[in-house]
This record gives structure tokens, C-alpha cells and sequence, in this order.
């Protein structure tokens, strides 16, 4: 990557980067005589509350002398440095999170020369798509190629009730070894950072037609998040931030957190006030079954994941969901059923039976319908809250990490 990735500023470094550049221009143009022009009222972002002082500072009528044409409405604008600053601030977050612009070009509010002095320094993305997999109707993959060269997928799901949700990946490969899945197959290459996380969001994003946005999103693709728990929160952080702050203003409760169980990152999402939804992929009723489809299984026991999972509830009231992938003829008989059954008895959960989508090369298989249709009326008969949910895109590989595999 020549430039530095734009979306790995944060709001203070960009007010710093906007003050340095601003302060050579600003004194390159008083010195040859010039004036530096405040802000078009048209400029401002509508978010911007007159109470700020940033539209109040601008005068209404933006054809007077005053605010372009005298020397008083330089020096003005040159005594109001953090003023200007923190305007352009929103003004181009407002593009890069919340249009989801990806050239600086496309910022029409902002002066040329400014536009022009960002691309210099920076770029908007740092992915490049290397395929493009699916359809709309089914599910939408990409294979993203980072700026170092390695190699992630994200999904784009779209159902009828017009939720549009983007499946990030949180790391390259994975090393939590989960048997049945393919993108533990060749361990762990790197944590993504939050800024690669956004940009997958954003890559999404952009498969969408004009006037439709994105809904949800999970973290349920390549990686353990909770390995990588700082970079994942403030993306989402990142994502969930409200329009009215400039952002994509996907809302927390629509943001979900799908972790093996590592009881330390859990306990400490809780500690953090968690607003995301939290996921844990159960997948066994028992530690001798979990130990070995689930081998992270080992170092912690069911037991300290459902402790900590109780302690994310009482910290944040938010209701943890179990998933469970039903593997054919090794998790699904109905005695597995009512061992669940007496580990969730009482407690507030839902679980997700999620059928197995094969993966090439892996002794597994989807279990029958009528399987899970048991396995689930045994939880239900038992107060359990239980939903079937189908992995769409079976076509594209859907499970996530097997594009990766094929294309290496
Ligand atoms: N590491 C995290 C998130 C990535 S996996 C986790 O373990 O939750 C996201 C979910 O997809 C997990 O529940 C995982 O078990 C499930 N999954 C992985 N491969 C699958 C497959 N081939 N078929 C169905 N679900 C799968």
C-alpha cells in the first residue's frame, strides 16, 4: 500500500492533518494577498446544529462581502482554526462513513485543492475485489485482497424483510480449529484492523442499489473476533455510530458478535457495556463432544463459557444466542437434544440450529430435515427458545473460508 489508509484515522488525527495542511495553505494564501473563503453555507452538513457555533459562526447570507471578500473575513476565518477544522472533520466522515464514497473526488462540498491534497496522502480503500460470487436472490460473496496481499471473504445476505446484512471476517484464517470448518483447515495469518473490517463493511455496501442501505451485521466470518476483540469493537463501534454523528448509523442491536467462548474476551465485553448482540457457537451438549469438534473447547469446558455468558447477561440485560451447527449423525440424535435441554433449562437463551453446509475435503455432512426437526421440537417442548436458520448460498461456498482455499 503506497498511501496510508484513510479510514485508519481517527476524528483527532484528521483535525491534526487538517490543521497542518490548512496552516501551510492558509499562510501561502496570506502571504501572496489572497483570502481564504469560510465555509458555503451550503457546505455545512445538515447534522450540524446552529447551537455547535459552526453554522452559527457562518453568516446566512453567504453572498455578503464580509464572509468572502474582506481581508476582516480572513482573519476571522484564520482565528477560527478549530472551528473550520472540526466542520470539515464531520464533512468528510459524513462522506467516507456514511455516503461511503471511494475517491476523495466524489466529496462535492469540499474545496478542490483540498480534495486534491487527500488523494496525494491518502486512499479510501486498500482492498481490491478479486472475485465477486453469488447473486442477490441467494447471497453475494467477495474475495478482498489486502494491502500486504493476504486473502479474506465477506458476504453480502438480503431476505424479504428487507434486511440487508454484511458477514465480516475479524481475522485471516483462524485459529481456533473448529473441525467441521474450512477456515480454521490452515490456522491464523493476522488480525484485521478495525479499518479493514470497516472497509469490508463498506465493500458490501457498494453491492447494493442506489437507495439501499445496510441493515445488520455479523461477525460470523473468517476469524475468532475475540481474538481480536479491540479492532473488532471499534469498527462496530465505528459502524453503529449514529447519522447524526456522521455515521452509518447501523444500530447496536442490529450488530452481532459471533465468538467460539473464550470466557476473558466475553467477561470483558460485558465490562466494555456491550451494546451488540452476543453469539456463541455452542455446537455440543457435552465437553467430551465439544473437545473434539470444537478443540478451543479444551482450555475452558463448557461450564466457565455458560458462567461468563451469564455474567454478559447481568452486565448488559442483553440475551446471549447459542449457536449450534447440526452435523449429521454426530450432534443431532435427540439424547444430545436433552442434554441441552438440561444445560439451558431456565436460563435466558435462544438457540440457532444452523445446518451444516459441507465443506470439500471434510468428513462431514448436513444432518436430515426431519433430524432437526426433532432435535429442535425436544427443545421447544422444553420452554427452550429454538430457531432453524438456513445457511443461504450454498452455491457460492457459503461457508465461510472455502472461496479463500479454492482460489490458493
Ligand atoms: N469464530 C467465530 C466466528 C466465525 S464462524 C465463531 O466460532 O463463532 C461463524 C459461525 O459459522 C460459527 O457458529 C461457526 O460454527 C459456523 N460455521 C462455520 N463453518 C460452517 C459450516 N460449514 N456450516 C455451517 N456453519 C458453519
Amino acid at each position: 500500500m503506497s498511501k496510508r489508509s484513510f479510514l485508519s484515522l481517527d476524528d483527532t488525527e484528521l483535525a491534526t492533518w487538517l490543521a497542518e495542511s490548512s496552516t501551510t495553505h492558509a499562510a501561502a494564501l496570506c502571504s501572496a494577498g489572497h483570502v481564504t473563503p469560510r465555509p458555503n453555507t451550503s457546505d455545512l452538513p445538515s447534522e450540524v446544529p446552529a447551537a455547535s457555533g459552526i453554522a452559527s459562526s457562518v453568516p446566512s447570507d453567504s453572498t455578503s462581502p464580509t464572509a468572502f471578500g474582506s481581508p476582516t473575513a480572513h482573519r476571522e476565518s484564520a482565528c477560527e482554526p478549530n472551528l473550520r477544522k472540526n466542520f470539515r472533520v464531520s464533512q468528510i466522515r459524513r462522506w467516507t462513513d456514511q455516503v461511503g464514497v471511494s475517491t476523495f473526488e466524489a466529496m462535492s462540498n469540499l474545496p478542490k485543492a483540498l480534495r486534491e491534497s487527500l488523494s496525494k496522502t491518502f486512499t479510501l480503500r486498500t482492498t481490491t475485489v478479486l472475485e465477486h460470487q453469488g447473486t442477490p436472490e441467494d447471497a453475494e460473496k467477495l474475495l478482498l485482497q489486502l494491502y500486504d496481499g493476504e486473502r479474506i471473504e465477506c458476504v453480502l445476505l438480503r431476505d424479504d424483510k428487507e434486511h440487508r446484512t454484511a458477514c465480516i471476517s475479524s481475522q485471516v484464517g483462524c485459529a481456533m480449529h473448529c473441525a467441521f470448518c474450512a477456515t480454521g483447515m490452515d490456522g491464523v495469518v493476522r488480525n484485521l484492523e478495525s479499518w479493514e473490517m470497516f472497509e469490508e463493511i463498506l465493500r458490501l455496501g457498494e453491492l447494493l442499489p442506489a437507495g439501499e442501505r445496510l441493515t445488520h451485521i455479523v461477525v460470523m466470518g473468517m476469524g475468532e473476533p475475540l481474538a481480536n476483540l479491540s479492532n473488532v469493537y471499534a469498527a462496530l463501534e465505528r459502524a453503529s455510530r449514529s447519522e447524526d454523528s456522521n455515521g452509518m448509523g447501523i444500530g447496536a442491536r442490529r450488530i452481532t458478535i459471533s465468538t467460539v467462548g473464550i470466557p476473558s474476551g466475553i467477561r470483558r465485553l460485558a465490562e466494555l457495556g456491550c451494546r451488540f448482540h452476543l453469539a456463541i457457537s455452542l455446537h455440543a451438549p457435552n465437553d467430551e463432544l465439544r473437545d473434539a469438534i470444537v478443540p478451543a473447547n479444551q482450555a475452558t469446558g463448557i461450564e466457565t463459557i455458560l458462567e461468563a455468558a451469564q455474567y454478559f447477561f447481568e452486565k448488559t440485560k442483553r440475551r446471549v444466542t447459542f449457536e449450534y451447527v447440526v452435523l449429521g449423525g454426530v450432534n443431532d440424535s435427540p439424547s444430545c437434544a436433552r442434554e441441552l435441554v438440561s444445560l439451558f433449562r431456565g436460563k435466558p437463551a435462544l438457540i440457532n440450529l444452523i445446518p451444516y453446509n459441507p465443506v470439500k475435503g471434510l468428513p462431514f455432512h448436513p444432518p436430515h430435515s426431519s433430524t432437526v426437526a426433532e432435535f429442535s421440537e425436544i427443545l421447544e417442548r422444553a420452554g427452550i427458545e429454538v430457531a432453524i436458520r438456513y445457511r443461504k448460498g450454498e452455491k457460492i461456498d457459503a461457508a465461510c473460508g472455502q472461496l479463500r482455499r479454492n482460489r490458493t
